[in-house]
């Protein structure tokens, strides 16, 4: 007996229960790490490149894959300045620490790499130029984040907010300034400055919401409009990552928030999906956004897809604003492991 393919009749029933809908994967326009990430884990290479004891201060990114490629280069992760050696060189991530921190790294004789974003450096100088000027600041950002605490270095009395229920502790004072964690939707930044306006007499608004984050919230939604189903790529507890799964939910599109594609295990998660958008946060290296292109095409497409699964996660690459393999802007990509690998 044949099934209606002409196929023999077991093989037709493994291929018709088997077989996937997935045929396209569409990558939002702008994705992979973002410029401040980029330039930190690059300084961290370069320093090693020039024959430093390299260490970064903190995961420089909160990525596995990134960390270990990292090490492999002889860069390690310490959480503390007391386990750098006298003389070593110590990178500061991104997101930036207290400027006690500096002091301290500068005092045990250890060579400070600064790769604190320049947006990040800007929302520093505007924080303490607040704190000259007398303003009861409030910060809205999650409060543990090492951002907020290397900002609550310049303004230690500056009021930490996040949800919307905690901002009722924000109290009513003549001379009030506002100021953001960069990660921030700037949805809810608007909010909270429409909220402060009745709680001050003078209201300063700092904009800090970072631009690359709104471009990444718009490239998403636009990709989200679509498609059927979005995979969101990123840490679970990232911000902004979580905050790209909420704005699918806004367009009416399903998402999958995933941190790896060691996450993408059940077929059934596509059931019925024929095209797939695939978005990633700020620290989602481009090289795991392909790895679950590809995966999704494997798992859920149809017979011609996954036949086809690592050309057409190429494919969708090219479509999109940012090259397949841009992990970081070091001009010669050939000396990362990764790419020494393959
Ligand atoms: S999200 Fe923006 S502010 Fe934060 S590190 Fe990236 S570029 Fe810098």
């Amino acid at each position: 007996m044949r099934g209606s393919n002409g196929a023999p009749w077991d093989t037709w029933i493994e291929m018709t229960t088997t077989t996937g809908t997935v045929a396209e994967i569409r990558i939002a326009k702008r994705t992979g790490f973002c410029y401040g990430v980029r330039e930190a884990i690059d300084k961290a290479k370069e320093a090693r490149a020039a024959g430093k004891a390299t260490h970064t201060l903190g995961q420089v990114v909160h990525n596995e894959g990134v960390v270990r490629d990292l090490h492999q280069l002889g860069i390690e992760t310490v959480e503390t300045l007391d386990d750098v050696d006298h003389g070593a060189a110590v990178v500061i991530r991104a997101h930036g620490v207290r400027p006690d921190v500096m002091e301290r790294a500068s005092a045990r004789g250890l060579e400070v790499i600064d790769g604190t974003c320049t947006w990040v450096i800007q929302e520093q100088k505007e924080l303490a130029k607040l704190v000259e000027e007398g303003y009861t600041i409030v910060l809205l950002g999650t409060p543990k984040h090492p951002e907020v605490v290397g900002l609550l270095g310049f303004a230690p009395d500056a009021i930490v907010v996040d949800e919307e229920e905690d901002w009722d502790r924000i109290p009513r004072r003549k001379k009030m300034a506002l100021i953001s964690q960069s990660t921030q939707p700037p949805w809810k930044f608007e909010k909270l400055a429409a909220y402060m306006v009745s709680r001050s007499h003078e209201l300063k608004i700092v904009n800090t919401v970072c631009p690359v984050t709104i471009r990444r919230q718009e490239d998403t939604l636009e990709t989200a409009r679509e498609v059927d189903l979005m995979v969101v790529v990123g840490g679970r507890s990232s911000a902004n990552t979580k905050e790209l799964t909420r704005l699918c939910d806004i367009a009416g599109t399903k998402a999958v928030q995933i941190e790896n594609v060691r996450d993408l295990t059940d077929d059934a998660v596509f059931a019925g999906a024929k095209v797939v958008g695939v978005t990633g946060g700020t620290s989602t290296p481009i090289e795991d956004l392909h790895a679950v292109a590809q995966r999704i095409l494997e798992l859920g497409g149809t017979p011609e897809a996954r036949a086809n699964a690592a050309n057409l996660a190429d494919a969708a690459f090219a479509a999109a604003a940012t090259p397949a393999g841009r992990t970081t802007s070091l001009p010669s990509p050939a000396t990362t492991p990764r790419a020494l690998a393959s």
